[in-house]
């Protein structure tokens, strides 16, 4: 059979543990009997991270935006207990977050929906999607230990050198402090994006912050989004037949629950993070949640939501061979090759990426499943198997 061609290559980035284990399966028996596979690779793996000294990090992130598309591996997020571990020179930022950084952007996650997967809020008939603002807040914030008494100030000096301040708490003890931010032009496309999304599938959008007590900050978010609503996409919506509804993020949560879902949740980059996990495991596993990156300039990047499944990793590291779901890590390489094709007009490689969801998709729905899926099947499977099995199983049907 003859391989599917690709013109431009896919910015590949590896990554950590049972991800980084997977991932070599998922070429070796999905992608690359098929097509002819044109990637520009980047090992972010933790040591590799460290002997770099991060640069890595830097790189694969300028090489997405040189290209256009990635695909990435989960990957460790380092703290102490890992330096240890892994013996590293430096403690990193996420290198999530570094990415984000350099590309902006929004990340989109969406549930892999399977028929015979019941989600645990079942007045859910169609996927939630969450879209999280990908800059700044906690992720980019300055900290501080304040270690007795004492006043801290947030202070803004002008590019004119004149002064703004404002004290954020006077300290009798010890204790913390953080100072975050975020930009408007950030915010601004973080809407459109949302927007877009909203458009193209359909959905309404939903957005929310807690705006009754951070007027200034939250209350910021709501109004750029509210503006961009009225100047840009207002008669957009009406065309599409979508509602943009904003309301407080308690209401938001409560609502979410009680709703049939199918539609576009907004959210700020934390709540975002958080919010997305309940949407995954509520709607079937961590390992049922798809995530993309869109920046504002159009350029993509596809992963899997859940992280390195530390656990798993170090059961095989002794011998296991673990039921570890790689579903949504194969949704990152479709999404990407999908992309790929879609920008390059190669329609073979679009279609290829289509087959290869359909073929996860039928193989779970045909009760072949892995053990995070076992108790929310209905009916039941007639076994668990393990991830060499369950790729296996997809591969057959490719
Ligand atoms: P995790 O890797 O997402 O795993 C948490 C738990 O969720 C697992 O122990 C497992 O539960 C379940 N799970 C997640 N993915 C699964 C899959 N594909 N198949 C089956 N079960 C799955 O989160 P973590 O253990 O908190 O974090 C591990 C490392 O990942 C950390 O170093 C963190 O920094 C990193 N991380 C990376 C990213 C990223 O790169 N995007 C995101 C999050 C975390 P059971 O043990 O019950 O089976
Ligand atoms: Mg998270």
């Amino acid at each position: 059979m003859a391989k599917i061609g690709m013109k431009t290559p896919l910015v590949e980035i590896d990554g950590d543990e049972m991800t980084r284990v997977l991932w070599e399966v998922i070429k070796e028996k999905l992608l690359l009997p098929f097509i002819d596979l044109k990637t520009e690779y980047y090992d972010l793996g933790l040591a590799n991270r460290d002997n770099t000294n991060d640069e890595i990090t830097v790189q694969s992130a300028e090489a997405i935006k040189k290209y256009g598309v990635g695909v990435k591996c989960a990957t460790i997020t380092a703290n102490s207990a890992r330096q240890k571990e892994y013996n590293l020179k430096h403690l990193h930022p996420s290198p999530n977050a570094t990415i984000r950084a350099i590309l902006d952007g929004t990340v989109f996650r969406k549930p892999i929906s399977v028929d015979r997967i019941k989600p645990s809020v079942n007045t859910w008939k169609a996927p939630i999607v969450i879209g999280r603002h990908a800059y700044g807040d906690v992720y980019k914030a300055a900290e501080m230990e304040i270690d007795g008494p004492g006043k801290v100030e947030l202070v803004y000096t002008k590019a004119d050198g004149t002064e703004q301040r404002v004290t954020v708490a006077d300290f009798k003890g010890s204790g913390i402090v953080q100072g975050m931010h975020n930009l408007d032009e950030s915010i601004k496309s973080f809407a459109r994006a949302c927007f877009l999304y909203a458009i193209a599938e359909k959905i309404p959008l939903w957005f929310a912050t807690k705006d009754t007590i951070s007027k200034t900050y939250d209350g910021r978010f709501k109004t750029i989004f509210n503006e961009i609503y009225e100047t840009e996409f207002k008669e957009k919506c009406a065309n599409a037949g979508i509602e943009y509804f904003y309301t407080l993020i308690d209401d938001a949560v409560a609502r979410v629950v009680k709703s049939e879902g199918g539609f576009l949740w907004a959210c700020k980059n934390y709540d975002g993070d958080v919010q997305s996990d309940m949407i995954a495991s509520a709607a079937g596993s961590l390992a049922m949640m798809t995530s993309v990156l869109v920046s504002p300039t159009g350029v993509f990047e596809y992963e899997a939501a859940h992280g390195t499944v530390q656990q798993h990793y170090y059961r095989w590291q002794k011998g296991e061979k673990t039921s570890t779901n790689p579903a949504a890590l194969i949704f990152a390489w479709s999404g990407a090759l999908a992309k790929r094709g879609e920008l390059d007009g190669t329609p073979d490689l679009s279609g290829f990426a289509k087959r290869l969801e359909d073929a996860v998709l039928s193989t779970i729905n045909d009760g072949i499943m892995t053990g995070d899926l076992f108790k929310l099947s209905d009916p039941p499977p007639q076994k668990i198997l393990n991830s060499w099995e369950f790729i296996d199983a997809i591969a057959a049907r490719l």
